[in-house]
């Protein structure tokens, strides 16, 4: 089973399948003479994405960049794998999540003692050899012959997450900084496990709001052509879940009491289907009401 799609002139979604499901996460290559592979995923997730860029005429000669968004699990842990075959590749990321792809145990315990077992079904989890790691500058552009990269910093799902932007296609490539999208439904919901910050994730927003894009790329899943609409109606559901966490703190609410209320006032909440641990709800919530009990000590 082979899966791909081109999103823009530039721009390609690979699609390998997880557990036996497509539609879960979303491997970004950006392809000029040079390329870039944008979350190549979990190292389950290689042998596709092999076979894929094998098919997209991508070689180890031309292939300059391993970008994830960011160095959670789910879009990182195959790196080391990719790069056994594409030794003359270099990881870029983001400074904050460097050491972490060189030495990645912190990173897994980090991910167990959120999700338990799941994190075993993303296959072996290895360090990138030091010299192929390559530390990313904010708003740097990467010309790929042919299409420029350019690197944002966004701050907010997690302190070392970038997107993509190619400017020549007016295409956007997320990571989870803009939430979770259902193409089924066109419903986006917060992909938000601690530690999260509300604040930043609405400051990143707005700095990709500023681009214009047309399109947008999730991780999970698939793209959108109305970008900015997209973007800014996800800036007010962080707010909306922000204001809703706090004042239930403030009442009291357990943390399912408080899922109750966000449902009832988020109908994109209540509507979207449960695909993974890391995604539920629930641990969505966790990171906004960890953000919020850690500011009410500051
Ligand atoms: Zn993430």
């Amino acid at each position: 089973m082979m899966s791909y799609d081109s999103i823009s002139e530039h721009i390609v979604l690979i699609d390998a399948p997880f557990q036996g499901k497509l539609g879960v996460l979303g491997t970004y290559l950006i392809q000029g003479e040079t390329s870039v592979i944008v979350d190549p995923g979990p190292t389950v997730s290689i042998p596709h994405i092999e076979k894929s860029l094998r098919a997209l005429g991508v070689s180890g000669e031309n292939l300059l960049f391993i970008a994830p968004t960011h160095i959670h699990l789910d879009h990182s842990a195959g790196s080391w794998r990719l790069m056994q075959a594409y030794p003359k590749t270099r990881l870029l990321v983001h400074p904050r999540g460097s050491s972490h792809m060189k030495d990645p145990r912190k990173l897994e315990a980090g991910a167990r003692s959120l999700f338990g077992d799941a994190v075993s079904e993303y296959g072996e989890i290895k360090g990138v050899p030091v010299p192929m790691v390559i530390e990313s500058k904010d708003n740097e552009e990467i010309d790929l012959n042919g299409v420029t990269m350019k690197v944002i910093w966004t701050p907010g799902h997690s302190s070392h997450h970038q997107c993509l932007y190619v400017p020549e296609d007016r295409t956007l490539i997320l990571g989870d900084a803009g939430g979770r999208y259902d193409p089924m439904f066109g419903i986006v919901t917060p992909t938000t496990p601690p530690p999260f910050n509300p604040e930043k994730a609405m400051d990143s927003l707005d700095q990709l709001i500023s681009l214009r894009p047309e399109k947008a790329c999730y991780s999970h899943f698939g793209f959108t052509n109305n970008a900015v609409q997209r973007l800014e109606a996800h800036k007010n559901q962080i707010l909306l879940w922000s204001r809703i966490v706090s004042e239930s703190l403030e009442d009291q609410l357990t943390p399912k009491e408080i899922l109750t209320r966000i449902t009832a006032n988020d109908s994109d909440t209540a509507r979207m289907r449960n695909d993974h641990v890391e995604r539920s709800p629930m641990i969505s919530l966790m990171g906004f009401i960890r953000y919020h009990e850690w500011k009410s000590t500051v």
